[in-house]
């Protein structure tokens, strides 16, 4: 008998159905005798509408009060989940992340968590219970409020809590097959990924693979949990993700160079024009927005230009972050002296990934040739060890993400399954 630690997406509880047909899942693997917590979240879009209902009762909603309202919609997938699971004869209880002991920082939308205490949910685990664990919330150590982990952290919840649980391994159930070489919806060409290292896992998620939320693979690479992504829809074995060492220790010589591509729409690049070309002005740019709690990916600053000695400077950012950064680029404009900004969400974002690259030249060349048979313009391109990304126009996103998977020689003969509809 083991214990377990299953996610469901929202949009594996997009419905009454759903829930229903998630219980009887649950209920199989509680019959085979193992311990089971089960991270939830929000049912479908149920958090994006609850945003807009937000926006339209406030333009701008107070932090505090929107965490209070977007927990509600994990809040009520857990208690139906508990409720579907009761009439199948198993015993279920739901709690709140406050409840089930998940401590967190106090930055709301945002916050991280520092601290688990599961003594409920150990509790409720001894007496025979399944434990329902409403995903992507907390409660701050400090103010005692309410906190969301961020978009996505559902998982971040499960991995966290199989941690502080020691379960044997932590299932992420969700509408594909697995992690796949590129988000499947886009390249119908994408192969599922068998077993895959967290530090590549890690550069997808951080490049928008948003199958599994960046944090959580932090998490389980830093706490060591085994991670099984697979799909709600089907019985059939997902991807890994697991130490980087067993799949080095694994490796063929046919070991792929590239694991794979992903795309982000999520950033807006701001460009400054004209800031005097002297030290100590980067810093007072960057300070700014850091003081505004925006977290920045791409920076590019051009040579200066003679004529004015003044330089160009150019960074992405999340969309959602953009009025914020500009409002906090106004107020020291004055100061730095620089002459224009310009705002442009009409950007998406294209990396490949691979540990493979480190030793085979020539990688960057065949993606960039595949991009410019697309006639596709580079806006800025940046590159870590295992990793090259390009930031290019909102429409040739997905054009250019097949091109390069294609390129890059990752294309299946057969189209991926994707059993939900694309949601929000
Ligand atoms: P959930 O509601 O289960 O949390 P998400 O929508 O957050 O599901 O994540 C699953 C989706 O992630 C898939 O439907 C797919 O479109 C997208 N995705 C992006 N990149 C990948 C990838 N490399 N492999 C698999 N899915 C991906
Ligand atoms: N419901 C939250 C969201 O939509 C958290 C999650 O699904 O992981 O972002
Ligand atoms: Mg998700």
């Amino acid at each position: 008998m083991g214990r377990i630690v299953q996610k469901f997406g929202g949009s594996s509880v997009a419905d009454a159905e759903s829930i229903k047909r998630v219980a009887r899942r649950i209920a199989r693997t509680r019959a085979d005798g193992h311990e089971i917590i089960i991270v939830i979240s929000a049912m479908g879009d149920t958090t994006d509408e609850l945003m807009d209902l937000a926006l339209k009762v406030s333009p701008r909603p107070q932090s505090r009060e929107l965490d209070m309202l977007l927990t509600t919609g994990e809040r009520q997938s857990a208690a139906l989940l508990a409720m579907a699971l009761a009439d199948l004869g198993v015993d279920a209880v739901s709690y709140t992340g406050s409840q089930a002991g998940i401590l967190t920082t106090p930055t709301h939308g945002n916050a991280r968590i520092i601290d688990i205490t599961p003594g409920r949910v150990v509790r409720s685990l001894d007496e025979g219970s399944v434990v329902i664990v409403a995903g992507f919330q907390g409660v701050a150590q400090s103010t005692k409020d309410v906190t969301t982990l961020g978009r996505g952290a559902s998982d971040t919840t499960a991995v966290a809590l199989a941690a502080a649980l020691g379960a044997d391994h932590c299932e992420i159930y969700t509408d594909v097959d697995g992690v796949y070489t590129a988000d499947p919806r886009i390249v119908p060409s994408a192969r599922r990924i068998a077993k895959i290292g967290y530090g590549e896992m890690m550069e997808l998620a951080a490049a928008g693979a948003k199958v599994l939320h960046l944090r959580c693979v932090e998490y389980a690479r830093r706490e060591k949990v085994r991670v099984h992504v697979r799909s709600s829809f089907s019985d059939k074995p997902g991807t890994w993700v697991v130490p980087q060492e067993e799949l080095t220790k694994e490796a063929t010589m046919e070991e792929a160079i590239i694991t794979g591509v992903a795309q982000d729409r999520g950033d807006a690049k701001i460009t400054i024009i004209g800031v005097p070309d002297q030290v100590g002005e980067a810093a007072a740019i960057f300070q700014a927005i850091s003081e505004a709690g925006i977290n920045i990916d791409m920076i590019v600053q051009n040579v200066s230009r003679l004529s004015d000695v003044s330089t160009d400077i150019s960074f992405t950012l999340p969309m959602d972050d953009g009025q914020r950064a500009l409002e906090a680029l106004e107020a020291i404009r004055s100061q730095i002296g620089f002459k224009e900004i310009l705002y442009d969400d009409q950007i998406g974002k294209i990396s490949i990934v691979g540990v493979g690259m480190r030793s085979h030249p020539g990688v960057t060349a065949t993606f960039f040739k595949a991009l410019a048979e697309q006639d596709v313009n580079l806006q800025m391109i940046s590159t870590s060890e295992i990793r090259i990304s390009v930031v290019v126009g909102s429409d040739d996103v997905d054009r250019a993400g097949r091109a390069a998977h294609a390129a890059v020689g990752l294309d299946a003969d057969d189209p991926a399954l994707v059993y939900a509809g694309p949601g929000r």
